[in-house]
Formats: structure tokens, C-alpha cells, sequence
């Protein structure tokens, strides 16, 4: 079993070179080339002969423009990246009859009501990174391969930033932090989704039937506050230098941002946990086991 993964240094990238190991051999992509392969999503013929040379059973894509905020004003690149590109590997898959796994996100919504969403409730993205990558969705399904495709959200892992390492840094240099609390959503590590990952497309593999979109995130739902406080209270248990004395909840139209967000982010995960028989354990599980990660080190 041959696998690409491309986006291997990403959160998700970085934790899937691990968890796609056990499929079989994985070659393993960033955006430089590596011994004459491509794996820049920006320059799509050198992708498309990159993936013809290896022939991939599987090619799993963790790279994407993730910048929510610059997605709005650098249009061509987010485009590039999350929609024309995944156009050309769904094709390339396609031709080569192979699986393509995918990660998008709850941003294809437009964050109405308190109802977790379900795959096949309407799209409608209120900023530009939802609308590539919902763009990116649609080729993938239109090119006529075997898919999955996993939307996820509030993403962290041990490997990059993420909004939790965010709120150390601030936590150790001033007083009072305001941070959103009418967001509400599941912070998902990056290892449970490769893990779940994996464990998909071995069953994949077997019953091609399974084929398709699937919400995956951590088990229950918080608030970007609620998930800052119970930083915060991990960083001081474990005696970390903080200035912080108050951690005021404030709503999305307090912090303007160029990028628009969407205030339900809630995922309703049953169709993932009943077709592949996955538990997705709570959030503040995974979100604990970062932090003493990071802080250890
Ligand atoms: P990261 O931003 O951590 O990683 C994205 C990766 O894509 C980086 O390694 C980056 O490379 C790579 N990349 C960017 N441009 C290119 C390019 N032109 N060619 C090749 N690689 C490129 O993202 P995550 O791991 O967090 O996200 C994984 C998936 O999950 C993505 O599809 C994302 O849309 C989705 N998602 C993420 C969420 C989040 O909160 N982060 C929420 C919901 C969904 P480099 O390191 O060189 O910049």
C-alpha cells in the first residue's frame, strides 16, 4: 500500500506521517521539492506529475491556506491552494482509481442557530476560506473519485501555533485578557484526527460503500472564553510565570476581524462514529494532554 500525504509539517500533516504509517509506505510532501518530487499546491502540473509518478493508492492532503483573516485580501493564493488544487488531485485521483482524503471545515457554514451541523445540512461560508474550501469539497465530489472527506474544527496540536499556546504567551504578560465567548465550537487535536484518519480509510479500503463527507471533531462543545480559562488554569497549576488576574468573556462584535466567523461551529459527529464504530473523546481531554506536551518540554 503506497500513501501520499501531502502538507506533512502542518498540525494534522505532522501527526498523520505518524498515524498512516501503519497503512503501508508513506511518502511524505512538504511544499519544497524533495528528490524530484513536487508538493507545492501551488504549481498544479508539477503536483499532477508528482502524483502520476508515485501512483498513490491513497493521497490524504493536510496542506491548505489556513490564514482566515489574509484569506480575504490574498484571494488567488487561498483559492489556488484550497479549491484549484484539490481540484487537480481529486482529477489525478481519479485517473489513477485511487482514494483522495480530505480535511475541511465547519466554516462551510454559515453559524446559524445552536444545532451541531450535519453533513448534509445547507453550505452557505461567510468568509473567503470557507467559500475555497467549500469550493474545494465540490471538485472533489465532482471529479468522480473515492473520497473522504473530513470537516473539522479548532484545530491545535503540539506541533505549531495554535490558539491555546496563544493564550500563554498573553496570559504571562498582561493582566486582563478579553477573549470571544459567543463562539461556540469543539477544539480537535490534530493526533485524534489522524488517528480517526486512519482508522477510516482502513475500513475504507475494505467497504468502499463509506465513501464521503463526515464531521469530525472532539466530543462536546465550548467557547473560544470557556477553552482560554481552562488554559490558563493548567498554566497555573503547573506554576507558570502569569500576569493574568481576569479572563472577561466579550462577544465576536467586540473584536472585529477582516474574516467574518461563524458563532455555531457545533459539528454533529454521529455519522463518523457510527459508520467507522469511533469514540471521539471530550475536548478538554486532548486539550489537557497538549498543554502538559508543550509545557514539558
Ligand atoms: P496548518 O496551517 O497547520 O497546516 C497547513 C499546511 O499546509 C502547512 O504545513 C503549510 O505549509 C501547508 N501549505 C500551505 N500552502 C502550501 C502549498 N502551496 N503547498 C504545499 N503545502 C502548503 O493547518 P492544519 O493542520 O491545522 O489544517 C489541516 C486541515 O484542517 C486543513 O485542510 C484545514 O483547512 C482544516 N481545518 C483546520 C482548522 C484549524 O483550526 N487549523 C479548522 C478546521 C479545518 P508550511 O508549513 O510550509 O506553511
Amino acid at each position: 500500500m503506497k500513501v501520499l500525504l501531502l502538507g506533512k509539517n502542518g498540525q494534522v500533516g505532522w501527526e498523520l506521517q505518524r498515524s498512516l504509517a501503519t497503512l503501508g509506505t508513506v511518502v511524505a510532501l512538504d511544499r519544497n521539492v524533495s528528490n524530484g518530487l513536487y508538493g507545492d499546491l501551488a504549481s498544479g502540473q508539477s503536483l499532477r506529475a508528482t502524483i502520476q509518478q508515485i501512483a498513490p493508492d491513497i493521497i490524504v492532503n493536510a496542506a491548505a491556506y489556513t490564514a482566515v483573516d489574509k484569506a480575504e485580501s490574498d484571494k488567488d493564493l487561498a483559492l489556488q491552494i484550497n479549491a484549484t488544487a484539490v481540484a487537480a488531485i481529486a482529477e489525478e485521483a481519479s485517473k489513477l482509481g485511487c482514494w483522495f482524503v480530505h480535511f475541511s471545515t465547519d466554516y462551510v457554514f454559515d453559524g446559524e442557530g445552536d444545532t451541531p451541523w450535519q453533513e448534509n445540512d445547507a453550505v452557505s461560508p461567510v468568509n473567503y476560506y470557507g467559500t475555497t474550501k467549500l469550493m474545494g469539497e465540490q471538485a472533489i465530489a465532482a471529479s468522480g473519485c473515492k473520497y473522504l472527506i473530513f470537516r473539522t474544527s479548532w484545530v491545535y496540536g503540539v506541533k505549531g501555533n495554535n490558539f491555546a499556546k496563544t493564550m500563554l504567551c498573553l496570559a504571562a504578560d498582561r493582566e486582563e485578557l478579553n477573549v470571544i465567548a459567543d463562539q461556540i465550537g469543539a477544539p480537535t487535536g490534530a493526533d485524534l484526527i489522524a488517528d480517526v484518519c486512519a482508522v477510516a480509510v482502513r475500513k475504507a479500503l475494505i467497504d468502499p460503500s463509506v465513501a464521503g463527507v463526515y464531521h469530525l471533531a472532539a466530543g462536546g462543545f465550548t467557547s473560544w472564553h470557556e477553552y482560554a480559562q481552562l488554559v490558563i488554569d493548567y498554566g497555573k497549576s503547573m506554576a507558570l510565570p502569569m500576569q493574568v488576574k481576569v479572563v472577561n468573556p466579550i462577544s465576536t462584535s467586540r473584536f472585529p476581524t477582516p474574516a467574518r466567523r461563524p458563532l455555531n461551529s457545533r459539528l454533529n459527529t454521529e455519522k463518523l462514529r457510527q459508520t467507522f464504530s469511533i469514540h471521539l473523546p471530550e475536548w478538554r481531554g486532548g486539550v489537557t494532554r497538549m498543554l502538559k506536551e508543550v509545557l514539558e518540554k
